[in-house]
């Protein structure tokens, strides 16, 4: 009996569970398409008894009931587990975007979605009472009047939403452009693999070499895999109630910071890294330096701890910043010799009143030593695997789930929709891998 309600639902769960799980696995997630299966297919009519199921009642069983769903996939895994089918030996990890929206996308500043909201509000305030609405039925006055409310909900969560981005932005102009989805305001722009740029969700998702079973799950509204890779491996803690010996990623989520994190669990992390030259082509840029001029022609003079210009000066050291992973070692030309340098235009432009400064950038012993394994052949060869496996169960979803875009709308409810499909997949793995008919 829950407060508020009439009682115990009327439905048994685990008919729900299956009539979901099965839709998934055949690439039905509508519940008002499940609904529908119901009064006439045979498999789902078998699953959901001969009885019709209200889609309302399906609908709000898919997102209403997270830490359920959460413990089937532990008990499933569990399953999986026992059956021998999840060693964790190797863990390969993987992130994607999926658009958000629910279907189609409109975006808005501050006084587009303000506009919007205003017009929301006098349609709430002008509603009547839907039962005495006399051009349409009761029934279509009140699903008017849950879609005006549920617009105005929406507009408010997007000006919410929007001022959380301004936070994260540093100039006005960067604040001033900030746009949010006013269908799903919690989804984020994000790169899609064709280039674009969409409202979308960052699923991760992590896989077990040895069958490649779902261990972990989450989505996210960061575009970057950088920050993921520690919540994902803590993810696989939670749901296998131990870490995997070894991690596998691409290079997005190779950064200082993770290869330091993952060495303090003891786990093995394999992922190439780029080189991450101290002063990008891209800084060098901004402050108008010639090519001719990058840190690449300085010479570094390891005795006397020196870097020569090609004027022929010396910059000599001057202080050092030390961040995750590796300490950034500064070296400055005297600020008489750069304004005196025939070269100072090509050299050092906006510098008026220092000397040109080169970084060198020493990495901790720790992320020295993953750069020296990425370079084995044993490494290279198990990196070969990645693709094969952690973009499998990727690939499944896409293709025989059919979950290209997410149907519902929210972190929440989009988080939900990504567990059902992982736990689908899982129990498909599972059919797949160990049963038999039993008159084999
Ligand atoms: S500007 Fe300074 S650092 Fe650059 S070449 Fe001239 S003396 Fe050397």
């Amino acid at each position: 009996m829950v407060e508020g309600e009439a009682g115990r639902s009327a439905t048994d769960p685990q008919l729900l569970i299956s009539l979901w799980i099965y839709g998934y696995s055949k690439g039905v997630s509508a519940a008002r398409e499940i609904s529908r299966l119901c009064e006439y297919d045979p498999a789902y009519q078998w699953l959901g008894g001969l009885e019709v199921i209200n889609y309302h009642t399906l609908s709000d069983f898919r997102v209403k009931h997270k830490e359920a769903l959460d413990g089937l996939l532990i008990e499933v895994l569990g399953l999986l587990s026992a059956e021998g089918l999840i060693s964790l030996e190797r863990g390969l990890h993987d992130g994607w975007k999926v658009k958000g929206g629910g279907g189609g996308d409109r975006f808005g500043g501050e006084g587009g979605i303000g506009g919007h909201l205003e017009l929301a509000r006098e349609q709430v305030e002008q509603m009547g009472d839907p039962g005495t609405a006399e051009e349409v039925s009761p029934r279509v006055a009140k699903a008017r009047q849950r879609a005006v409310r549920e617009k105005q909900e929406r507009l408010e969560l997007a000006l919410k939403e929007m001022e959380k981005i301004r936070a994260t932005k540093s100039s006005k102009a960067e604040k001033a452009e900030v746009r949010v989805s006013m269908t799903d305001p919690e989804a984020r722009v994000m790169k899609q693999s064709d280039g674009g740029y969409a409202p979308s969700y960052n699923v991760q998702i992590s896989t077990d070499a040895k069958e490649k079973v779902i261990v972990g799950v989450e989505v996210s509204q960061c575009g970057s895999d950088y920050g993921e890779l520690v919540p994902a491996e803590e993810k696989v803690e939670e749901t296998m109630g131990r870490a995997p010996e070894q991690m596998v990623t691409d290079g997005g989520f190779v950064s200082r910071e993770n290869i330091l994190a993952l060495k303090d669990k003891g786990i093995d992390f394999i992922g190439p890294m780029g080189e991450g030259v101290s002063q990008s082509a891209g800084q060098m840029k901004r402050r108008g330096v010639d090519p001719s001029f990058y840190p690449e022609v300085f010479h570094y003079d390891a005795v006397r701890d020196t870097y020569r210009c090609p004027a022929g000066k010396s910059l000599r050291p001057h202080g050092e910043e030390k961040r995750p992973g590796r300490t950034n070692y500064q070296y400055r030309a005297s600020a008489v010799d750069c304004q005196r340098c025939i070269f100072k235009e090509k050299c050092c432009p906006q510098n008026t009143t220092m000397g040109r400064t080169i970084v060198r950038g020493i990495d901790d012993p720790a992320v020295a030593a993953h750069k020296e394994k990425m370079e084995t052949e044993e490494a290279k060869q198990i990196y070969r695997q990645r693709g094969t496996v952690a973009e499998f169960p990727n690939a499944w979803i896409k293709e025989k789930i059919g979950l290209r875009q997410f149907r519902l709308r929210g972190l929440m409810k989009v988080g939900m929709e990504i567990l059902w499909a992982c736990l689908s997949y899982n129990i498909q793995q599972w059919i797949r891998l160990c049963w038999r008919p039993r008159w084999a």
